[in-house]
């Protein structure tokens, strides 16, 4: 695919989509609306998937013994100083499964996030297996006045993966909840983990494939890191020999090879994960920043004259 459409970088990024959207700076606010996971809390298992560690991602200001209002009004505060330019907020319904409650719990939530005239829209991360059709309406219809994004934690391609980190739903049921949503014209963002066990390079690769053909709308990538006390620290400590963690160097190129088979159409929202040093067992690259690699892997990219969705076959 030749290099022409208008973006001034070389991927399809988030901060230009958001400003094409919006026309200025859009801040999410990560929320702690208190929910909890079919896959921690006996409906589908109860141990999680192997390597979670929700507190890992959390910020430490989103505490479910404050209030959802509390939580956003002092995100807002907190971003007020730190980014002068954003007046506009996305609530980020982050911790856990957001989608897993009854529905009038689940309109209480996110009414209370909308009642800020600050707060433009919701961004819901969930599992693909725990969106009912009437959640979804409701969505939808939320959606014809504010920014709705499904978030949908897909992690892998693969059902032997997905059985590996004991994830609890298989790809068709991410495929099926990504479908259902998108009949229904509401955003629909993904996340994938690229360094499980068993996955080799080529399938990673061939995963960009197979997500540029789903209606997606934004993905988010994390390299595997291994998080303090979880079931996956435990494996690494006795079988080593199954992970194959990414150097930063080794990273780089691989993520730069999956962009170019990306769809250009789908927004890149992060090529990697951070996390507080004191939650890794593993590695954190010499604790480069987010916006650190992203540069590093854009220098590159030019350093190869190459861009987002240059090896995409439609
Ligand atoms: S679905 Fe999400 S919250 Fe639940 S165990 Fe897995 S990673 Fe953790």
């Amino acid at each position: 695919m030749e290099y022409s459409w208008e973006h001034k970088r070389r991927f399809n990024s988030y901060s230009e989509h958001f400003k094409q959207i919006f026309g200025e700076r859009v801040q999410k606010l990560s929320v702690n609306a208190g929910f909890t996971c079919p896959n921690r809390d006996g409906k589908i298992a109860t141990g999680g998937c192997i390597f979670c560690n929700n507190d890992a991602f959390n910020p430490s200001y989103c505490k479910t013994s404050k209030s959802i209002s509390q939580q956003i009004s002092e995100g807002i505060e907190f971003h007020k100083v730190r980014y002068r330019r954003a007046s506009k907020y996305l609530a980020y319904f982050q911790a856990y499964s957001n989608t897993y409650d009854t529905i009038e719990n689940l309109k209480l939530k996110y009414s209370e996030a909308l009642n800020f005239p600050e707060v433009c829209g919701l961004i819901i991360g969930t599992r693909p297996d725990c969106v009912s059709d009437e959640v979804l309406d409701y969505l939808a219809f939320l959606s014809k006045k504010y920014y709705i994004m499904v978030e949908y934690g897909v992690e892998s391609c693969y059902n032997k993966t997905l059985e590996f980190v004991n994830r609890g739903h298989t790809f068709e049921q991410a495929v099926d909840a990504i479908e259902r949503t998108h009949k229904l014209n509401i955003k629909i963002g993904t996340h994938l983990i690229f360094g499980l066990p068993y996955e080799s390079r080529e399938m990673m690769l061939n995963e960009a494939k197979i997500m540029s053909d789903l209606p997606i709308d934004n993905i988010k990538f994390h390299q595997l890191q291994i998080f303090k006390n979880t079931e996956l620290e435990n494996i690494y400590n006795h079988k080593p020999e199954v992970f194959n963690l990414f150097s930063l160097d080794d990273y780089i190129d691989f993520i730069i090879q999956f962009t170019e088979r990306l769809n250009p159409r789908i927004v890149i929202e992060r090529f990697n994960s951070e996390v507080p040093p004191r939650f890794l067992a593993s590695s954190n690259w010499g604790l480069l920043r987010l916006y650190e690699v992203m540069n590093l892997i854009e220098k590159e990219m030019e350093k190869r004259d190459t861009w987002q969705g240059r090896l995409f076959e439609i």
